[in-house]
């Protein structure tokens, strides 16, 4: 058994869970897109006389459909042939998009001023995306002949950071997921394949039972892709993409390159059921349901589906409570901030209340109050689905039956 256990990482591996870390969430990336970095024209005096409106969208609409064409030809017709440098690494950046499954792709013009176009880019997964993700990126143009082509990108304007903005992307399609970067792809599709039905038992059909996941090549990129937020001691986080009104998007799992091939199997398991159950909830940008039950209903989920006992999975708790220390009250969102003191605990504690109101009113109830509790106050939640004012008595009884 003991072979099994997740280790500390495992269950550290939450902490940048369910609300946090909007995916894109910024357009100040620490990489521009792959072949996009040549020195474009600078000053402050841009050239006034830039391209008319009717020709960048007819150079882009070339490009979006070169694009979902798999048409390298036609992309590079759009890049001057005088930018040898920038041309390379459109080359590049062709590559890197033509292994990705997308269902759609269009960039468009939003903003045009001189030679420098802001675009934004739209695009979706096949079979996976139910909406567009929209980027802002640039590009920088210049004549050719009697037309116009792209000449470079917007210099220190930087595009949205993505996973195409690493050469080596590839994909992955499991049955149930679609797994983008790099790295061992294969075994992250299998066993995010087999988390599904762990998901499905618990949180019922009405969910997409599928999803994307990012495994990206290093931990900068993962840290880009998640914002900007640092990765560190992280195995996985679910996210979102934004709308373009803000709003969460598409789901996404970022799982960390550095945390994955430390995680034994059973980690691997829990870990991935625990945020493939944000996405099945819709957690992230969910700022309304009360961490404890955004936490310890994704930890349920996990732990009944490997069977992992309270001694295990919430030894630290444990230790506590064993030496008489018990609790004042349920984790509060500040408990769960990345650096917490006594985080492993915030989730050990949601977890246990989570499992106590499982195993006492059954999971119906359990999930029927995760519902409520994002509609109306954590009070009402509880009167209504459970019949009672407050679990924390009830909640601190469990913890000294359990673990004491
Ligand atoms: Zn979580």
């Amino acid at each position: 058994m003991e072979a099994d256990a997740p280790g500390p990482f495992a269950l550290s591996a939450h902490a940048v869970c369910g609300r946090r870390g909007f995916l894109l969430a910024g357009t100040a990336g620490l990489l521009g897109l792959a072949g996009c970095r040549s020195e474009p024209p600078r000053g402050p005096a841009r050239p006034a006389a830039g391209p008319g409106r009717a020709a960048v969208d007819a150079l882009l609409e070339a490009r979006s459909r070169a694009v979902l064409e798999r048409d390298a030809e036609g992309f590079l017709a759009t890049v001057h042939p005088d930018e040898p440098g920038f041309r390379a690494r459109q080359e590049e950046l062709f590559t890197a998009l033509s292994r990705l499954p997308f269902g759609s792709w269009r960039e468009s013009v939003e903003r045009l001023e001189g030679t420098l176009a802001t675009l934004r880019l739209a695009y979706r997964y096949r079979d996976f995306d139910t909406g567009d993700v929209v980027l802002t990126t640039y590009l920088e143009l210049g004549r050719a002949g009697g037309g116009w082509l792209v000449t470079g990108d917007g210099g220190d304007r930087e595009d949205a950071p993505e996973s195409w903005t690493d050469p080596d992307v590839r994909a992955v399609r499991g049955e149930s997921c679609l797994v983008v970067g790099r790295g061992p792809l294969e075994q992250v599709a299998d066993r995010l394949d087999r988390c599904v039905p762990a998901v499905t038992a618990v949180v019922g059909s009405g969910w997409a039972r599928r999803a994307v996941a990012l495994l990206p090549g290093d931990a900068d990129r993962a840290e880009e892709l998640a914002g900007g937020r640092s990765f560190e001691g992280i195995a996985a986080a679910a996210t979102a993409t934004r709308n373009a009104d803000g709003s969460p998007g598409q789901a996404r799992i970022l799982v960390s390159p550095e945390g994955w091939p430390r995680l034994n199997p059973l980690g691997r398991r829990v870990v991935l059921t625990h945020e493939l159950t944000h996405v099945a909830m819709e957690s992230a940008g969910d700022e309304r349901t009360p961490m404890w039950l955004v936490e310890g209903f994704a930890d349920h989920v996990a732990y009944r589906a490997t069977g992992t006992p309270p001694a295990v999975a919430a030894r630290e708790l444990a230790e506590e409570v064993a030496r008489g220390e018990l609790p004042d009250g349920l984790p509060s969102r500040e408990d769960f901030a990345t650096g917490a003191p006594r985080l492993s605990q915030a989730y050990q504690e949601a977890w246990m209340a989570c499992r106590m109101v499982a195993g006492r009113y059954g999971e119906d109830r359990l999930l029927r109050l995760y519902r409520e509790a994002g509609r109306r106050s954590e009070r009402d939640a509880l009167r209504d689905v459970l019949g009672v004012e407050d679990l924390t008595g009830a909640w601190r009884e469990y913890l000294r039956g359990e673990l004491g």
